[in-house]
């Protein structure tokens, strides 16, 4: 009997445990391999238990979100993948203060997606979520990059975040003490774990938070390939570059490797066009890392994380 599949099936739930799960249907490249173990967790105290047990028996474990950012090998991650469940309840809004000086504290788990809790904050007139509402990753996966768009970021309007220290601990900290920077944090440094955060809105009207949520996703569909598989921007912008731009001068759109190509529509994207496997995503980023520091002399950072390699 394997006894580490045993507890963890105890812990979280036989039905929330897979073993050899292919990530490739949990990642937004739509590619990646078998993780030894994927466990839904329903709460922060299985979660906290599951990392427990994995340090405990020396087994390598990654805390991910919505699979939005994250390229894993064809070989799959030996290791087990925990991730926190959905939980539309958590989403809690609350008015402080009135008249102009009025404000909504917006909180809820870590574990839910941008998109629901900002469609809820639309709905209810709430504003300040809009940039973000787009970005197809978990609020926890958003905290840990500083995840951000048209003008705004995480750091902008999360006010507290509850996290899950390497040691143990619960403890609710301010999201600056996090230090977010352009797409990094200290969760992302030091192997903390974003469990909910609280974040503070403006009162406006579902009218206006519904013609701005409009805008940006039109200029998202106008921009990006969101018909193909993707990661979104697949490296950080080099200072005082973009690099759709540097990718574009160096000849590089529409290069392609098997089945992932630099996107045409957005060349700052690669994307997964035609049954690509992880190798062959690595192998167009680092042709396009190689080329243009060739063509430029500046070095292309990838803003996808990567599990497996
Ligand atoms: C079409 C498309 C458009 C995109 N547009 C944008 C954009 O406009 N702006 C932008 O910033 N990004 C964008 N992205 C990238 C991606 O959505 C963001 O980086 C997002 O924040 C990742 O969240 P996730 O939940 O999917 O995290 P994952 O991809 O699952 O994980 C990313 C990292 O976060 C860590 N992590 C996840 N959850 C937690 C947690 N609870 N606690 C601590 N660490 C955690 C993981 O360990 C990993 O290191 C886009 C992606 C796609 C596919």
């Amino acid at each position: 009997m394997n006894e580490f599949f045993e507890q963890l099936k105890d812990y979280a739930g036989a039905e929330n445990v897979k073993e050899k799960e292919n990530m490739s249907l949990h990642t937004s490249f739509r590619v990646g391999g078998p993780a030894d173990y994927y466990v839904t967790c329903e709460n922060v105290a299985v979660l906290a238990q599951c990392i427990a047990l994995c340090k405990r028996v020396e087994e390598p474990y990654f805390v991910m979100g919505n699979g939005s950012n994250l390229l894993v090998n064809d070989n799959g991650y030996h290791g087990t993948v925990l991730r926190l469940k959905e939980d539309g309840n958590s989403i809690q809004f609350k008015v402080v203060g009135e008249g102009e000086e009025a404000y909504v504290l917006a909180t809820s788990s870590a574990g839910n997606s941008l998109s629901k809790i900002g469609t809820a904050a639309g709905k209810l007139g709430y504003a300040g979520m809009e940039f973000a509402t787009g970005i197809p990753g978990s609020l926890g996966g958003a905290l840990a990059m500083n995840a951000g768009a048209y003008g705004g970021e995480m750091k902008d309007i999360v006010t507290e975040v509850v996290v899950l220290t390497p040691d143990g601990s619960v403890k609710t900290v301010s999201y600056e003490s996090l230090e977010p920077s352009y797409r990094n944090s200290r969760l992302l440094r030091e192997g903390m774990i974003a469990i909910a955060a609280t974040m503070k809105l403006s009162l406006s009207t579902p009218e206006e938070v519904g013609t701005k949520l409009k805008e940006l996703m039109d200029a998202r569909r106008s921009k990006q390939p969101l018909d193909y598989p993707s990661a979104g921007s697949t490296f950080k912008r080099p200072e005082g570059h973009f690099a759709g731009k540097l990718i574009q001068d160096a000849g590089l759109s529409g290069y392609r490797v098997g089945g992932a190509m630099v996107s045409e529509k957005h060349n700052g994207f690669v994307i997964n066009y035609d049954h690509a496997t992880a190798e062959d995503i690595l192998g167009v980023i680092t042709d396009v890392q190689k080329k243009v520091y060739e063509k430029f002399q500046i070095s292309l950072e990838m803003e996808v994380k990567m599990l497996g390699f």
